[in-house]
């Protein structure tokens, strides 16, 4: 039975849901997890494929290892950690991109970096596609990565929250999955599932969460919700609080979606290796071969390209990277191609999209989407991150500053 009445409720059990619930379990304070799926994790996701691997459909990369919370929780569970070198700090496949082709395409995102940071320290925001010299060789390209590290192209960023990104460079794995990991550290934690939450009425003495389920009364909510799903619900919150709709309406999610391939004879192939569909232009696939040595490569398509890949189903990216990878091996390439799984994030209900960035003169919003609300409505989720946002460890230190303020007003009042 799920309880309807608790002191604090967490609204999402994702990354940053998990992380404010452990802390404030740890602290004894009476929560419940209140999530919309079957299973915790959010965009944290590891599917298990039958021939054993786990697939990381949403985040795989513990990105600034050396800081990241994740690492230490995943070391308690004695997980498996892969320390290579990901294939984006790498050359490899230099018979399809020259070794000198890799290195301007370097330079270029080199130039790129350090114009966003001159430009940012202006004040003055602007959409990053202003910064790309307009004669430059690498526009689709920059375009393309770019899409991959932030779900849209340099038109839809803005230069100032790009800016203040912040990443250490080492980037691990986990063998058994990052989604797996972040699921299985919620286990003993009080949880309604298959709750979708439809408002969260905070205009009486207790706050009630209405979901699908029944109403929750509460003392207190940490939200944690992806901003695609603050930003579209105006009642949401009632009252409502039309500050926080127009902080999640400009810091949108981005659009990423993996698709996993069998790929027959691998052996050819260098372990970690990737290779993209075309360098001339933003709707192109980032294709990575044998990682964790598999025999699968991992497609990775962002942007636009994903968005319009999604109004035509499953099929589609399979064919759409068939065709990349045909016109870069031959024909008989598409033989050994056999599509394993595929998860459409923008068609996911209750995800709406991969991760979030700020439209240009939307960098403040992070921190308006992050504000309390009167000591009992919390803020948190990889959105609300100042210099992590995107990131699973980004909502895992959000979630547990969420926490840490709730236990603090719990003292106070
Ligand atoms: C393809 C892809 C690749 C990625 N790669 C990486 C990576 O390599 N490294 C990295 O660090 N990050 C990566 N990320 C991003 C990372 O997964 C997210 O930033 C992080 O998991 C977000 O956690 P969160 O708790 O903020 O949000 P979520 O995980 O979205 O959690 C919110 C929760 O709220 C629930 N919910 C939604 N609506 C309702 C409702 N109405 N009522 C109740 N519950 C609701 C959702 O089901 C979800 O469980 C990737 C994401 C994707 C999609």
């Amino acid at each position: 039975m799920t309880k309807n009445s608790v002191e604090v409720a967490v609204i999402g059990g994702g990354a940053a849901g998990i992380a404010a619930a452990r802390k404030l379990a740890a602290h004894h304070v009476d929560c419940l997890v209140v999530e919309a799926r079957s299973r915790l994790g959010g965009r944290a996701y590891t599917v298990q494929h039958p021939a054993g691997f786990a697939l990381d459909m949403g985040c795989g990369w513990l990105h600034s290892a050396d800081c990241n919370p994740w690492v230490a929780v995943a070391t308690s569970q004695g997980r498996v950690f892969s320390k290579a070198t990901p294939p984006w700090g790498r050359t490899t496949m230099t018979k399809v991109m020259p070794v000198e082709e890799q290195r301007a395409f370097r330079a270029a995102m080199g130039d790129l970096f350090e114009r966003v940071a001159q430009a940012a320290a202006t004040g003055i925001d602007r959409p990053v596609s202003d910064l790309v010299p307009a004669d430059s060789r690498w526009t689709g390209m920059l375009n393309a990565v770019m899409s991959y590290i932030a779900g849209a192209e340099l038109d839809r960023m803005s230069t100032i929250d790009l800016d203040r990104y912040e990443d250490t460079e080492l980037n691990w794995r986990l063998v058994d999955g990052y989604g797996a990991m972040i699921a299985a550290s919620a286990g003993g934690l009080a949880t309604a599932f298959d709750s979708p939450v439809t408002r969260i009425d905070h205009s009486g003495r207790r706050i009630r969460i209405e979901t699908a389920r029944g109403v929750i009364e509460a003392d207190r909510v940490i939200v944690t919700l992806p901003t695609s799903i603050i930003g579209v619900s105006d009642d949401l919150f009632r009252p409502a609080l039309p500050h926080k709709t127009e902080a999640a309406l400009g810091l949108p999610l981005g659009l990423d979606d993996k698709l996993f391939i069998a790929l027959d004879n691998a052996g050819e192939f260098e372990p970690e290796s990737r290779v993209f569909g075309r360098t001339d232009r933003a709707g192109t696939g980032n294709y990575h071969f044998r990682p964790f040595g598999r025999p699968i490569i991992e497609c990775y398509l962002a942007g636009r390209c994903a968005r319009e890949l999604e109004t035509g189903g499953d099929a589609a990216f399979f064919d759409f990277a068939v065709s990349e990878l045909t016109g870069l091996f031959g024909a008989d390439f598409a033989r050994r191609l056999t599509p394993l799984q595929l998860h459409r994030w923008g068609a996911d209900p209750f995800a709406r999209g991969a991760y979030s960035y700020a439209v240009p003169g939307a960098a403040e919003q992070r921190a308006v989407l992050a504000a309390p609300v009167d000591d009992r409505l919390f803020f948190a989720g990889e959105a609300t991150s100042r210099h992590d946002f995107s990131t699973a460890h980004g909502a895992f230190i959000t979630g547990s500053e969420a926490a840490d303020r709730v236990i603090a007003a719990r003292r106070k009042s």
